[in-house]
C-alpha cells in the first residue's frame, strides 16, 4: 500500500535524505528493527545510547513511510478523551496513560537537547474548541477529571475565546504543554546522528520479508534473499505491522492535509497555538516554522489508497471551507495537499511489548499520536533489552486485549 499520496510538505521542505545505502551481505547484529520512521529512529537512539548495538532496516527510502506525511503535533491528549478511557479501561489506569503522554514530550525536548539535532521542536499550547453545546458538555466532563488528577488543563469561556482567540465559539480546553515537530527532519536527522556517532548501521529499500525464531535469536530474511541474524528484533512498521500479526488490533483510517502559502506571523492567530475541534471528522490546525498554516482532518475508514486518494481533492476543499468558517479574516491560500493512512485502536492505545514470542517487540505507536507512543516505545523496549522494569507495559501492552 502507499501510505501517503500528494505533496507531504515535510517532503517538499526538506531535501531527500540522502542516505540509500541498501543490504548487500550478510549481517549480525544485536537488535534488527525494522523500519526507519519516527519510531523505529526514536528505538535507535535509545539502544545506541545505552550502547547496543543495532540496525534498522526499510523497505523504503529512509523514513519515507508515514513519518513524512505526519503533521507532527505532540500533543498529551490521548483519541480517546480521559473520561471515556476511565471507563474503559479504570480511571488510574487511564490517568497513567495521559500521564506517559505528557512525559513523553518533554522526553522529546530533551533528546533534541542532548543530540543537538535540528527538529524544529517549538513549544506551543493546544486549544480544543467546543463546536457545539454537545461538544462544550464533553469538554466541562473532561476539564472536571483532569483537574482532578492534576493534569495541566483550563477551561476558557465562550467570552474569553472571542477576547483572546477572536474565535467565535462555545467553549475551549487549553493547556501549555504542547509541541511541534517536522518529523521527517528529526527522524532523519536522529539517524544521522546516531550513524555518525554510535556507527549505526543504516539500510534503504531493504525488505523484511520474513524471519525464523532461532534457539538464541532470529534470522530475518530479505527480498534480496540476504541474512540478518540478531537476537532481539524490533519491529517498528508503522500501519504496516499487520504481516507480522497473528491478529487484528487496529483499524485503518484515510485522512487529509494541506499546507497553506506563508503568511506574515501578525496574520496568524494567537499564540500559534494547536488548534482541535470536537466535531467529527474534526479539523485541526497549526503553524509551520516559516509562517504556514498546516492543517488537516476530514478522517474517514481507510478502503484502499485508491478510494482514498480519489477523495483528496473534495477534502481539501472542505478543509479550505472549515479554516475560512472559523478565521475569517486569515487569507489562508492552500500550497501543497497529501493525504495519508493512520491506525486507531479501540482503547486509542498503542501496542508496545513483546507479543506471543519472546525478544520479538512490537513498536507500534497507533492513533493520533503516534509520535508520543514511538519515544514510550523506545524507552520501554530499552528497558526491557536491559532486563529492567517498566510499568508502562501493562498500560500499552498486549496483554490488556487478552481474550478480546
Ligand atoms: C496526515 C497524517 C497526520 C498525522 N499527524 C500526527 C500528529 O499530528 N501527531 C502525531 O503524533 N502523529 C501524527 N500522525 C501519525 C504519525 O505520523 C505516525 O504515528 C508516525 O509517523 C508513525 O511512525 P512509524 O515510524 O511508526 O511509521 P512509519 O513512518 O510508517 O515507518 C514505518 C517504516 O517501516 C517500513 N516497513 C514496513 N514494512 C517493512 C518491511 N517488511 N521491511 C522493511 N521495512 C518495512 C516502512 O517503509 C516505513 O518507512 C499523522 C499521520 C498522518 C498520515
Amino acid at each position: 500500500m502507499n501510505l501517503h499520496s500528494g505533496s507531504p510538505f515535510w517532503r517538499v521542505k526538506n531535501s531527500l535524505f540522502e542516505h540509500t545505502d541498501q543490504l548487500e551481505k550478510d549481517l549480525i547484529t544485536e537488535v534488527l528493527i525494522i523500519g526507519s520512521g519516527i519510531t523505529g529512529a526514536l528505538v535507535a537512539h535509545e539502544l545506541c545510547n545505552a550502547g547496543i548495538e543495532c540496525v534498522v532496516a526499510d523497505k523504503r527510502a529512509i523514513s519515507g513511510g508515514s513519518t513524512v506525511a505526519s503533521t507532527a503535533q505532540l500533543q498529551y491528549e490521548i483519541d480517546v478523551p480521559l473520561y471515556k478511557l476511565a471507563k474503559k479501561i479504570g480511571e488510574k489506569k487511564a490517568t497513567s496513560a495521559y500521564e506517559a503522554s505528557l512525559q513523553s514530550i518533554a522526553d522529546i525536548k530533551v533528546l533534541v537537547d542532548d543530540t543537538g539535532i535540528k527538529a524544529d521542536f517549538e513549544y506551543i499550547p493546544t486549544l480544543l474548541l467546543a463546536s457545539n453545546r454537545i461538544g462544550l458538555r464533553r469538554l466541562k466532563t473532561e476539564f472536571e477529571i483532569r483537574k482532578k488528577h492534576n493534569l495541566p488543563i483550563s477551561f476558557f469561556t465562550s467570552e474569553k475565546l472571542k477576547q483572546d482567540y477572536h474565535i467565535d465559539g462555545h467553549g475551549a480546553l487549553w493547556n501549555n504543554t504542547s509541541a511541534q515537530i517536522d518529523c521527517y527532519k528529526t527522524s532523519t536527522n536522529l539517524l544521522a546522528y546516531h550513524r555518525k556517532r554510535h556507527h549505526l548501521k543504516l539500510y534503504a529499500y531493504t525488505e523484511i520479508i520474513s524471519y525464523e525464531k532461532l534457539e538464541d535469536g532470529f534470522i530475518a530474511k530479505t527480498q534480496k534473499g540476504l541474512t540478518i541474524r540478531c537476537k532481539y528484533l524490533v519491529i517498528a512498521t508503522g500501519f504496516e505491522a499487520s504481516r507480522f500479526l497473528p491478529k487484528k488490533i487496529m483499524k485503518l483510517i484515510s485522512t487529509y492535509a494541506l499546507v497553506s502559502q506563508p503568511l506574515s506571523p501578525d496574520q496568524l492567530w494567537t499564540d500559534r497555538c494547536l488548534i482541535w475541534e470536537t466535531r467529527q471528522p474534526y479539523l485541526y490546525l497549526r503553524t509551520t516554522s516559516d509562517n504556514r498554516i498546516m492543517m488537516g482532518g476530514e478522517d474517514i475508514p481507510f478502503k484502499n489508497d485508491r478510494l482514498r486518494d480519489a477523495q483528496m481533492e473534495r477534502k481539501t476543499k472542505i478543509l479550505e471551507r472549515k479554516f475560512h468558517r472559523l478565521f475569517k479574516d486569515i487569507p489562508m491560500v492552500t500550497d501543497f495537499t497529501w493525504c495519508g493512512t493512520f491506525s486507531s485502536t479501540d482503547d486509542g492505545l498503542p501496542y508496545i511489548g513483546e507479543f506471543n514470542e519472546k525478544n520479538r517487540f512490537f513498536a507500534l505507536g497507533y492513533g493520533g499520536n503516534g509520535i508520543t507512543f514511538s519515544m514510550i516505545a523506545a524507552q520501554l523496549i530499552k528497558n526491557k533489552i536491559l532486563g529492567k522494569k517498566d510499568n508502562r507495559e501493562t498500560l500499552f501492552g498486549f496483554d490488556r486485549t487478552k481474550g478480546s
